[in-house]
């Protein structure tokens, strides 16, 4: 393919947090160029953020239904490919709809929309049209949850039987949803959020690192979710009890009120013959644990024989080099690249390249919502998926 594969934005303007992180993530493999947006729910606003970003003044919009209509009708040569979306969750599903409706691609933040039924409608929307659905649950982006996979599906540890996975933040201790914060606000307020907070915020992301690395689904859930700022009307805290469709048993909890906390996403995993151990926190490093032998420390980095080639195909760097978030954000970038080259090349996509979570992920993220919010409030407590 001569030419850089085109994005265009919908949300990420001035005072955004993940619409930045995006644009690096982007970047970092020289396969895509930011070429339009929509960035703002202020129309002003989203000029002046274009402006900031240098795009010419014809392709900043100040609505994303005058992008779709505009882009649309631009030449094949030069209108986007696919459409990044950076918005609170109310604000996922009809700019996806549109964009899959007029024939663009989409990476779509987490979680995948407001309700399990827009969730469905754009998996209908994306089996229908074939385009490519990416969904950034970002840390199965990360080259060491890549190797705890292919280890579980290699058979290294046996069979599963016990999965445990946390992600407790600490930044929604007090109500600063009540000063305005712009994050906060959104989060916590169920005609923006959805109907949960912090499981809906980062609960779908352990649930989706739990599912990825162990390969198996979460069938059950008997949930304990509790509010514990007063005034708040979303959960805060959320403990799990699961059930996985090969008879493992796991404890999966979120919260945004573990003082002092920053994002300390943990996942350990046993099967029959060891375990494996690894933090968000120090992405770099996996704990692999034996029955029979003493545990062994698994580094990444480019010049490391013993990482698989999965692995190897997501590590840029070589070993003792952080990597991190924003290469983890980047896997998923690159990853859709390759898969939209290929198909305007008529090709098949290389497999490798098709290891990014997908709409179907999304849905199983808005099913985990469902379940943990009615067992939540259920007395009987197993709620199936
Ligand atoms: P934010 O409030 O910082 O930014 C949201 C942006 O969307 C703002 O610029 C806002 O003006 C814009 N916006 C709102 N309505 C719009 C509209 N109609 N048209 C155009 N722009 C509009 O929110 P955030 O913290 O960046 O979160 C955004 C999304 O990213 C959420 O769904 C969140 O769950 C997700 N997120 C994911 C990760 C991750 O690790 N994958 C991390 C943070 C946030």
């Amino acid at each position: 393919m001569s030419r850089k594969i085109r994005m265009g934005m919908v949300g990420g303007g001035r005072g955004a947090f993940i619409g930045a992180v995006h644009r690096i993530a982007a970047n970092i493999d020289g396969q895509i160029e930011l070429v339009c947006g929509a960035f703002h729910i202020d129309p002003e606003i989203s000029l002046l953020s274009g402006q900031d970003l240098f795009l010419p003044a014809d392709r900043v919009y100040r609505t994303y239904h005058e992008m779709f209509e505009k882009e649309s009708k631009m030449p094949a040569d030069q209108r986007i490919d696919f459409v990044s979306i950076v918005t609170p969750n109310h604000v996922h599903f009809e700019p996806a709809k549109l964009a899959l409706e007029n024939g663009f691609s989409v990476v779509c933040e987490k979680p995948l929309s407001f309700n399990l039924d827009e969730a469905l409608e754009l998996e209908r929307l994306v089996e229908k049209t074939g385009l490519t659905f990416a969904v950034t649950h970002t840390y199965t982006g990360y080259p060491m949850v890549k190797q705890a996979r292919d280890m579980v599906k290699a058979g290294a540890f046996g069979k599963i039987r016990k999965v445990v996975v946390e992600y407790p933040q600490g930044w929604l201790s007090t109500p600063i949803e009540q000063t305005g914060q712009q994050q906060a606000s959104w989060r916590t307020d169920p005609k923006r959020s959805g109907k949960a907070g912090a499981i809906g915020d980062i609960g779908t992301h352990a649930e989706n690192l739990a599912e990825y690395i162990s390969g198996l689904k979460i069938t059950e859930i008997c949930a304990d979710v509790s509010t514990f700022v007063p005034g708040r009307l979303l959960d805060d805290d959320g403990n799990f009890l699961i059930r996985f469709d090969n008879g493992a048993k796991g404890v999966l909890h979120c919260s945004q009120i573990s003082a002092g906390e920053e994002n300390a996403l943990n996942i350990r995993i046993y099967g029959e013959k060891g375990g494996l151990e690894w933090h968000q926190m120090e992405p770099n490093t996996m704990i692999v644990k034996w029955l029979d032998k003493p545990a062994e420390i698994y580094r990444t980095g480019g010049d490391r024989a013993y990482m698989g080639e999965n692995a190897m195909a997501h590590t840029r760097v070589p070993g003792g080099h952080p990597e991190g978030y924003l290469e983890a954000f980047a896997n998923i970038y690159r990853n859709v690249a390759r898969v939209l080259q290929a198909k305007a090349e008529g090709r098949d996509p290389d497999p490798k390249y098709l290891d990014f979570p997908t709409v179907h992920d999304g849905v199983r993220g808005m099913k985990f919502i469902d379940a943990a919010i009615a067992s939540g409030q259920s007395e009987q407590k197993w709620v199936k998926i």
